[in-house]
């Protein structure tokens, strides 16, 4: 059987959020050993860069939805991608970047699978819309895009009408929602596991209930993993820092169960910010769930075989002068 193949995607994008350091998140992630790891683990990896991310003229430009037209062009960069990558039988991955990149990618993966689940692992439901937001950055609207609430730029990526249905996404981690997403997800019927839920009844108990709810209606699941679910100690590259989010611990439980159903067809890595990290740690965490999200057990110490790997190529003298 010839090995699983993984497309990396990087939207170095900080356009939805308008912050320093997040475009550097592809990067970041590549610099921690993305592809050796990946390549490691037996899968067959192909790089194909970043989507190009400029910012565009628009005479339309609105403070309730800021950059729109920069971030429809590459939402449609990302969605013929992702598109493509699926269509051929592989697994997309996409590296960001500000969490906009979801709208492009999920529109991309449901174009070839019409009948995807979406698991949204995220302090913040993203549910917000031009009409309800405080900030008008479009990191924080996705979720009501794919549902078919947002601007038709962003609604009709790869052709027109929501992309998901309330039914087929999950909210995992939740605990920082504006009250305008908690009426979108109230009257839309998202089922929503936040971290009081995650609290009360253990990540076991919730991650079963949502695979049962997803797995009975989907065939395939897209994950798009926003770092900032994860507790500070963990990961403190991203956006907002989340002082009670996910553990390591549970996060790990959550991926690897998700990775052993076999479903997980395409992946979103977002919101890493190496301007705030500490020792890429942040990159480390993610290309660690990114792996169990993918299937494999990941219990060997990476970091340090990368290490030595990358001191035995080095030349003799080159070492000799560092003092190694
Ligand atoms: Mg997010
Ligand atoms: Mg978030």
């Amino acid at each position: 059987m010839s090995a699983t193949g993984i497309d990396l995607i990087g939207v170095p994008s900080d356009l939805g959020v308008r912050e320093l350091g997040v475009s550097l998140g592809p990067t970041a992630l590549r610099l921690a050993g993305l592809t050796d790891v990946l390549e490691l683990l037996g899968f067959d990896v192909r790089d194909l860069g970043d989507v190009p991310v400029r910012i565009l003229d628009d005479p339309q430009d609105t403070p309730h939805a800021i950059h729109l037209r920069s971030i429809e062009h590459y939402s449609r960069e990302i969605a013929i991608k992702v598109s493509e990558s699926l269509a051929q039988g592989r697994v997309p991955v996409c590296l960001g970047g500000d969490h906009s990149m979801a709208i492009g990618s999920v529109s991309g993966a449901t174009n070839v699978r019409k009948d995807l689940g979406v698991v949204w692992i995220d302090a913040h439901p993203d549910a917000n819309t031009p009409e309800t937001t405080l900030t008008g950055n479009i990191h924080g609207m996705p979720v009501a895009v794919l549902l078919g609430d947002g601007p038709a730029e962003l609604t009709d990526i790869l052709g027109p009408g929501p992309k998901i249905r309330p039914e087929t996404i999950c909210l995992l981690g939740v605990r920082d929602i504006d009250p305008a997403e908690r009426g979108l997800v109230e009257r839309m019927g998202i089922a929503t596991y936040t971290m009081y839920d995650i609290d009360s009844r253990g990540i076991r108990a919730v991650t079963d209930d949502m695979l049962d709810r997803l797995l009975a209606k989907t065939e395939g699941l897209h994950v798009s993993l926003d770092l900032d679910a994860l507790t500070k100690s963990v990961a403190p590259g991203v956006g907002i820092q989340n002082s009670a989010g996910l553990t390591l611990r549970e996060a790990y439980y959550l991926c690897k169960r998700l990775g052993e159903t076999g479903q997980v067809v395409a992946i979103d890595v977002a919101d890493m910010n190496p301007v705030n990290d500490i020792d890429n740690r942040t990159a480390h965490t993610g290309i660690e769930l990114l792996s169990l999200l993918l299937g494999k057990e990941f219990n060997f110490d990476y970091r340090g075989y990368l290490a030595r790997q990358r001191d035995a190529a080095r030349p003799p003298t080159a070492r000799a002068e560092n003092g190694s």
